[in-house]
């Protein structure tokens, strides 16, 4: 309201409108993420709308890899699907001669008007694809780079990878925008902000994972010292441990495997 108030009343309608739309965009983008995790059986607690974004927060099931990935990118992907739904109408307001003059007011009727509200449309979409896409953990493209290194290491080490090069490009480019060009010559501290935002989220998702492989570790070593547990010499195969809840592999009389449930 601030922003578009020298531009009067429609002005700062206008932009009401368009953050508006801009976050039933990101809801949608959300969406896209919660309904491609469903079809892997993955549920989602809830989305929650952020003043800088949305995140959906999907239930923390056992994901492989390559679900991780198409998860990641089905977002980004709605963004691109908007964009590409808007193109046509903006060629055409370009052939036209609508988009001539972007300034917002009725006096050549609302047409010119509506041309505009796409084009600001398909253009912020396009930057929220490739916004996400920055390999800034936790960030979707953060992502697809650790699902990818997930096919090659544990998911730990590839959470840890992603993390720390997820700080440096959000440090990276939260800088170039605070400073550079888009700042105006002067210091824009939004984009500073954000990057200090991602970099915080991304180190309490590490925590997350390294408590969550502490956790598997402890398990594991609790299940091979409990006596109870031990089915008898030279048993090979599974058994539920009622004391701590996990089926154990053993193999000749040797736990040597556990698998919770969790
Ligand atoms: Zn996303």
């Amino acid at each position: 309201v601030v922003a578009a108030w020298g531009g009067g009343v429609l002005s700062v309608i206008f932009s009401l409108a368009l953050l508006a739309a801009m976050f039933v965009c990101v809801v949608l983008h959300e969406l896209g993420h919660a309904l491609t995790a469903r079809t892997f059986g993955i549920a989602t607690r809830d989305i929650t709308l952020y003043p800088i974004g949305g995140v959906a927060g999907l239930e923390n099931t056992g994901r492989q890899p390559f679900e991780e990935l198409v998860i990641a990118l089905a977002g980004p992907a709605v963004n691109l699907l908007i964009a590409l739904l808007l193109l046509p109408a903006v060629v055409l307001a370009v052939k036209e001669g609508l988009l001539r003059a972007p300034d917002i007011s009725l006096a050549d009727g609302f047409l010119p008007l509506a041309a505009l509200f796409a084009f600001y449309l398909m253009g912020l979409n396009l930057f929220m694809l490739l916004f996400n896409l920055l390999p800034a953990f936790p960030m979707d493209g953060g992502r697809v780079f650790r699902a990818g290194l997930e096919f090659f290491m544990g998911r730990l080490p590839a959470t840890e990878i992603a993390a720390n090069v997820g700080a440096v490009v959000a440090l990276l480019v939260g800088l170039a925008l605070s400073f550079g060009p888009l700042a105006a010559g002067g210091f824009n501290p939004i984009p500073l902000l954000i990057a200090l935002f991602v970099i915080v989220v991304g180190r309490l998702e590490l925590f997350m994972v390294r408590r969550e492989a502490r956790q598997a570790t402890a398990g594991a070593g609790r299940a091979a010292e409990a006596p109870a547990a031990a089915p008898g010499v030279g048993f090979t195969g599974f058994r539920w441990d009622y004391h701590y809840r996990v089926w154990v592999r053993w193999q000749n009389g040797q736990p040597v495997e556990v698998y919770s449930a969790e």
